[in-house]
């Protein structure tokens, strides 16, 4: 029993030491291959006391930094157990480059089981970029990440899922940014090699001094070559879902140069770039048959809402004949909320 004590004391030594050492000091140290796992304390003035897990994992040879993230929503379970299937099967040996991974992002989302907001402090991680270091934990979480992460990063990839209601098409996708061309051909030819069926991009239109407010558009926004994978729904661990994330990851992986261990050759993608949003004027019920993945017609009913004694309140309408690309599928619904993403391709918004 003494001899496992010792044993544990010292592990737990060695552990702080680890958790001690900075990112960038990490980083610098010339010394490879290497596997850090950090620990970055987070704490704020409510109380809330926790860390920003991170994972560096530098390669034989010297490359480019590969940052992936999941977890930003702690209950989009496909992303995270993708990431930690990636952290076991990386071979270091074989890497070139280094792969920081920050295998979940909002551990208070996680361990109390709540979609979209930390419940913490109330606060939604993708929503708090760049994130403030005297505010509360989720947003001192943002800004260690914007301050300590995206800086260091050559390609950021922020993975996400349909959130516990939303049923989702999965797709790879990244910001339309005209003002850094290099970065944006980049992320488009990453998305492109990914092996994701969907490729989106999303308009680029804030200035430099607007908050980004979303983790991968921070990255953005600093100048990075940044992207994001959304693939699985509703809460649970779909195998496929776990799959395709891990594809996405070795084959843009290859790409980079830095891993060669590519799953499949890569279908020719659909690109999608026009994104309408339905909106929910009503708090109620919510009923639906259409998925994630149908197409719809302009004007179609997809959907609608009832008060708490069945009476009919709301009527969902397509404003565009599109793809569903995510949709609300579980009977709660507010006002406010996103109904559906419809998207399609228009060849103006290239
Ligand atoms: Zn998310």
């Amino acid at each position: 029993m003494l001899r496992v004590t010792t044993i544990t004391i010292i592990l737990l030594s060695v552990q702080m030491l680890f958790a001690q050492k900075t990112i960038e000091e990490t980083l610098e140290d010339t010394y490879r291959p290497v596997k850090k796992n950090l620990r970055i304390k987070v704490e704020d003035t409510l109380g809330n006391n926790g860390f920003l897990p991170v994972s560096i994992v530098k390669g034989k040879k010297e490359g480019p930094t590969f940052t992936i993230v999941a977890g930003v929503h702690g209950f989009e379970y496909p992303p995270i157990i993708a990431t930690q299937q990636l952290m076991q099967e990386i071979n270091i040996d074989s890497l070139n480059g280094t792969l920081v991974f920050i295998p979940i992002a909002s551990r208070g989302s996680f361990y109390n089981r709540t979609p979209f907001k930390n419940p913490e402090d109330g606060v939604n991680l993708n929503g708090a970029f760049p994130g403030n270091k005297d505010g509360s934990i989720t947003q001192r979480t943002a800004s260690i990440i914007t301050k300590h992460i995206i800086p260091v990063s050559d390609v950021f990839l922020d993975i996400h899922c349909g959130d516990a209601p939303e049923d989702l098409l999965p797709f790879i996708c990244y910001y339309n940014n005209k003002s850094k061309p290099e970065q944006t051909q980049r992320a488009k030819e990453l998305s492109e090699t990914s092996g994701f069926q969907y490729v989106v991009s999303y308009p680029y239109t804030i200035s430099h001094e607007e908050p980004a407010k979303y983790m991968f558009k921070q990255a953005v926004q600093d100048g990075k070559t940044a992207l994001s994978i959304e693939s699985g729904k509703l809460g649970n661990v779909q195998e496929e879902a776990v799959v395709l994330i891990k594809k996405g990851v070795y084959n843009m992986l290859v790409e980079m140069k830095m891993y060669g261990k590519r799953v499949e050759p890569t279908k020719a993608p659909i690109r999608l770039n026009d994104q309408v949003y339905i909106k929910s004027n009503k708090q109620g019920i919510f009923y639906s048959s259409y998925n994630a993945g149908d197409t719809v017609q302009k004007g179609a009913i997809v959907g609608h809402a009832t008060d708490e004694f069945g009476v009919l309140i709301e009527e969902y309408k397509a404003s565009k004949t599109g793809i569903i690309l995510y949709m609300l599928a579980t009977p709660p619904i507010n006002k406010g909320d996103t109904v559906m993403c419809l998207s399609s391709f228009n060849p103006e918004n290239e």
